[in-house]
């Protein structure tokens, strides 16, 4: 037994394979340990103890210096359409939520970055009351381990579009990212990674070159400053035309295809005149655009664009060249689709 708190100890499972090495030949073991070691928590153990392969001894000295995070599910909802959505709690009793969505190329998990957030748009339910606190690695990890556990099933793509900024927690999201696609763990392809932002620009440059491979979506949700600033405080500080250059300079350098997210907001975003000017903005940018239709949010007063109004708006962009997806909203009678994800501690 050991006495110290998780506090002053190391959670595992967020450890990149590179400070696993550190520990255990800090611990006077040879890093293949580290090795091993890397390779169970990838698998989804959370106890220390049921890691056989590891001598006993080496076990007891870990286990003083070392825990597994283990978040635990509060709730469960299945939606009609098969998706899961689960209430994780946190070991200090703070819940995120997480969804499980079966497509036809595989298991699709989106997980939450941070408890609540504080980026402020006007139309998310995620930031209602502001940011909690960030997520660690192996916070965002133990997410997919529950919805692979209770899915009986293996992610083929993660997507960071739960709640939270994933650029306003930046560092814990490049070691997630490190350790899911280690070659040594889990091996996820990066191009299977896919983060989302409100558009932190010094961030998007810094994921380019760092994990080139890592899809980007924007979240523009309006073609001109004015109104994306209404809807999203983040404008004012980066402005359309900053986002702009950045995505580009992410495309040159990644080769990887932006996808632009737009929220349809009836009345507010979704005339004709808009879909020109986004598609003047988009164009010739090989970019992809997803509608979203607005999901209502708890006290929210906009009402989301009709299906035809939505298709209108998908055929002119068209003519600009633009790819646009109309997105299928998976799991909406459960609360799960985007902004919907919420703070709801009901512990
Ligand atoms: N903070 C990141 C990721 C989380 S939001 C970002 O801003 O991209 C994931 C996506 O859902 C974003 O595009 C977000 O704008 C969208 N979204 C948030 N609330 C929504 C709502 N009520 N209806 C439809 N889409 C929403």
């Amino acid at each position: 037994m050991n006495n110290s708190s998780n506090a002053e100890r190391l959670d595992l499972r967020s450890m990149t394979l590179d400070e696993m090495k550190e520990l255990t030949v800090n611990m006077g073991e040879s890093a293949y340990r580290a090795d091993q070691l890397f390779l169970h928590i990838s698998r989804g153990v959370s106890n220390i103890e049921e890691i056989k392969q590891l001598p006993v001894s080496f076990r007891k000295e870990l286990a003083k210096l070392a825990y597994i995070v283990t978040p635990t599910i509060h709730t469960v909802r299945k939606s009609k359409d098969g998706t899961i959505k689960i209430l994780v709690r946190l070991h200090d009793g703070i819940m995120v939520e997480s969804v499980l969505m079966h497509y036809r190329h595989g298991y699709s998990i989106c997980i939450s970055c941070q408890a609540g957030c504080r980026m402020g748009c006007s139309f998310c339910a995620s930031t209602k009351k502001g940011l909690a606190r960030n997520l660690s690695a192996g916070e965002m990890i133990s997410q997919i381990l529950l919805l692979e556990q209770l899915g009986n099933c293996h992610m083929s793509n993660l997507v960071l579009m739960g709640m939270g900024e994933p650029m306003d927690n930046f560092e814990n999201v490049c070691n997630l990212i490190d350790i899911l696609s280690d070659a040594k763990g889990r091996k996820l392809s990066r191009r299977n990674i896919t983060i989302s932002t409100c558009g932190i620009v010094p961030k998007i440059r810094e994921l380019a070159e760092r994990f080139p491979q890592v899809n980007l979506a924007i979240s523009l949700h309006a073609p001109d400053d004015e109104r994306r600033s209404m809807l999203m405080p983040i404008n004012k500080k980066y402005s359309i035309s900053e986002v702009m250059k950045a995505v580009k300079e992410h495309a040159a350098k990644t080769g990887r295809r932006p996808t632009f997210e737009y929220t349809m907001v009836s009345g507010e975003n979704d005339s004709e005149k808009d879909a020109h000017k986004l598609g003047q903005l988009l164009n010739k940018m090989n970019a992809h655009v997803n509608l979203i239709p607005l999901h209502i949010i708890e006290g929210g007063k906009s009402l989301p664009t009709k299906k035809n109004d939505i298709i209108r708006f998908q055929n002119i962009l068209n003519k600009y060249g633009i790819t646009v997806t109309i997105r299928r909203s998976l799991g909406q009678d459960i609360d799960g689709a985007c902004g919907q994800l919420k703070l709801s501690v009901k512990i």
